[in-house]
């Protein structure tokens, strides 16, 4: 492994600033752009392109080939949601490398699937796991430990161990919600084995925050950064990313569905699979796979128990 010190212009102040920002390794670094080195690490702009041009040359990033892709590919891990069918629909689980968002309206079941995933992902890999721990940004106190440990105790999991894993960031506002998830590079490079960030509820701040169509525009930049921060944890670290979403009422809407996930465009984009949630008849749930970059459209029926999600 490359050392920062051995990378030219950096001597041992600057890595150490770079140290501080959370720029520790290579990958980190490799994926920066100068003006977000700058700023956070404290450094000249002209430092800044020569290290991360440096760090790129050391990680050999540049072309590569369909080969290089399926290599990379065939690390994705899987976590399961606890449902057999909704695992199907989606593929074989929650996916690393990828953001999946999950959107419905209140009480469709979006936290429950997140309570469930911060429990399964620590699960060995032949019971659909990863044998890993997770982050939860939790945005609206609804995070619940108690849910864990039923969760927990339904696959016969040490309750204590369990919440131990689950490492959680409560978020006060949309500030301190992107500088959370810009901390859970450190969290991974300090050797915490993190797979899954969970932030429940991606928008919650944001909408609240930025009222008004003047302020759209500031809001829909501050949300890029955010969502490109997730996006650059689940490539450097092989990590999945598992987002909720509110949605809006669309009286107007004479064809397709009434309500709409928020967050525009920016976050359509960013979502590489996008499930709907839905509440159906006697306490079922059905999961909507609206988006996918490879897999078809299609629905699921699910229950949430007690011990959690089941089929
Ligand atoms: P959302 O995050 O989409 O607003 P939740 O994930 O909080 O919704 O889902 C809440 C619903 O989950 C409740 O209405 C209830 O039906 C179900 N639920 C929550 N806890 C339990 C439990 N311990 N046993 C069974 N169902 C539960």
């Amino acid at each position: 492994m490359v050392e920062l010190e051995e990378l030219p212009s950096v001597g041992e102040k600057t890595a150490q600033k770079l140290r501080d920002a959370g720029f520790a390794d290579m990958m980190r670094l490799a994926t920066a752009t100068a003006k977000e080195l700058a700023v956070k690490a404290e450094i000249g702009e002209g430092v800044a392109e020569k290290v991360i041009e440096a760090a790129r040359k050391a990680e050999k990033i540049d072309f590569e080939t369909a080969f290089d892709v399926l290599e990379r590919r065939k690390e994705v891990g899987y976590i399961t949601v606890g449902s057999e069918p909704f695992n199907e629909l989606i593929g074989g689980g929650i996916e690393t490398q990828s953001i999946t968002e999950v959107f419905g309206e209140f009480g469709s079941g979006k936290s429950q699937v997140s309570h469930e995933l911060a429990v399964t992902v620590q699960l060995p890999e032949e019971q659909g796991g990863l044998d890993a721990e997770c982050v939860f940004i939790d945005t609206e106190n609804t995070f619940r430990p108690e849910r864990i440990e039923q969760i927990a105790s339904a696959f016969g999991l040490d309750h204590q161990e369990v919440l131990q894993k689950i490492h959680i960031a409560r978020a006060f506002n949309s500030a301190h919600q992107i500088l959370m998830a810009e901390k859970v590079n450190e969290l991974i490079q300090s050797g915490s084995n993190i797979k899954l960030v969970i932030v429940d509820s991606l928008m919650a701040h944001f909408r609240a925050e930025y009222i008004g169509r003047e302020s759209l525009a500031t809001r829909q930049q501050k949300l890029n950064q955010h969502l490109h921060t997730l996006q650059n944890i689940a490539t450097t670290y092989n990590v999945a990313i598992f987002l909720t979403n509110q949605v809006q009422a669309r009286p107007d809407a004479f064809f397709g569905s009434p309500t709409k996930a928020i967050g525009g465009h920016v976050l359509g984009h960013a979502s590489t699979y996008r499930i709907w949630l839905k509440k159906g008849l006697a306490g079922k749930r059905i999961a909507r796979l609206v988006d996918s970059p490879h897999l078809p459209e299609g629905e699921c029926v699910f229950k949430i128990t007690a011990d959690g999600i089941v089929d």
